[in-house]
């Protein structure tokens, strides 16, 4: 399974627990990340994540251009809702092809925590869940 971690500044800090606390989960994931919190979470935790560009600097657009092409499974998107960002546009071009995609998306730690603890149980993919429920004759 493939995840992207991002986390605006003020929950940067909030992120690299969640990662520190979900460490045996997340060493089973590969992970993607952008450029500031790929680098702080790397340097907390060890894990190994592939680091997009800043996300003011297009990081959250390559993240969502991973998502059109099939090639994420979940986001966890930190967001700061106190502060403006240079780069909303990004930002909400991101939730909402998460939305387009069908792509489980948390923007704050309690849903992160939620999705995280669904793959600890070994909901392996929320997608395949989805499109189940599609092919379900109501
Ligand atoms: P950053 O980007 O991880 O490079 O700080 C996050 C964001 O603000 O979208």
């Amino acid at each position: 399974m493939k995840i992207a971690l991002i986390a605006h500044d003020r929950k940067k800090e909030l992120m690299v627990k969640l990662t520190l606390a979900y460490l045996p989960v997340l060493e089973e994931l590969e992970l993607f990340a952008t450029g500031t919190t790929g680098l702080k979470i790397t340097e907390a935790t060890g894990l190994a994540v592939h680091r997009f560009k800043s996300g003011p600097l297009g990081g959250d657009q390559q993240i969502g251009a991973m998502i059109s092409e099939d090639q994420l499974d979940m986001v966890i998107f930190l967001r700061d809702p106190l502060a403006s960002q240079p780069h909303e546009p990004d930002v909400n071009a991101l939730i909402r092809l998460s939305d387009v995609y069908e792509i489980p998306l948390a923007t704050n730690i309690g849903t992160a925590e939620v999705l995280l603890r669904g793959l600890q149980a070994g909901f392996v993919d929320f997608r395949e869940v989805v499109h189940e429920m599609d092919n379900r004759v109501i």
